[in-house]
């Protein structure tokens, strides 16, 4: 993972908070798990109308508990071809600012294998923290930023009960930064 390059003038302020901001409230209740775990069965037995609806209720409980409008959801058999999102190549999804529609796809484009789990829904809550940048946080743009990954890490975790990682970044040229994967698997 890596972030976007900080803006050059316009939006600075904007970016600077994205990535200053590297925690998110989480439901005191199981909801979104309970969802997240019917998620999982309905990708197994490859039900794509039930995929679909869970999608919707896990995006409508998420915008409820941050107070933000609902956010519409379409899920794709398969990922359309190019799909580029603001500068960055996003394999499994994308977020339109102008709709609030999340697309995600349940099949990579070329090879048709089935998106896992676990990125499934990563990606969901990925897409969705850019929904919570423009309507929660009111950012003018939803930038990839160190703290934008760390939000959207600690709902992805939540979603799935496993224990959140600390992050560990290293810096690249130009501004941006890439997690060490290495360091924050081994936690320290
Ligand atoms: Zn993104």
């Amino acid at each position: 993972m890596l972030t976007d390059a900080p803006p050059r003038k316009t939006d600075r302020t904007g970016f600077l908070e994205s990535d200053r901001i590297r925690t998110l409230d989480l439901p005191q209740d199981r909801c979104l798990f309970s969802i997240a775990q019917s998620i999982e069965s309905a990708m197994k037995c490859e039900t794509s109308g039930d995929v679909r609806r869970l999608c919707t209720q896990f995006l409508s409980a998420a915008s409820e508990f941050y107070q933000v409008p609902n956010c519409g959801v379409r899920v794709l058999a398969a990922r359309p071809l190019r799909v580029r999102e603001r500068g960055t190549f996003e394999l499994f999804g994308d977020y339109d600012p102008e709709t609030s529609v999340i697309r995600v796809w349940m099949r990579t484009a070329v090879r048709k294998e089935v998106t896992s789990f676990g990125t499934f829904v990563s990606t969901l809550c990925h897409e969705f923290c850019h929904h919570l940048d423009f309507q929660k946080f009111r950012f003018p743009n939803s930038w990839h930023t160190r703290g934008f990954y760390e939000r959207a890490a600690a709902l992805y975790h939540h979603a799935r009960g496993t224990p959140l990682k600390r992050l560990f970044w290293v810096p690249m040229t130009g501004g941006r930064w890439r997690i060490d994967w290495q360091r924050t698997n081994r936690g320290a």
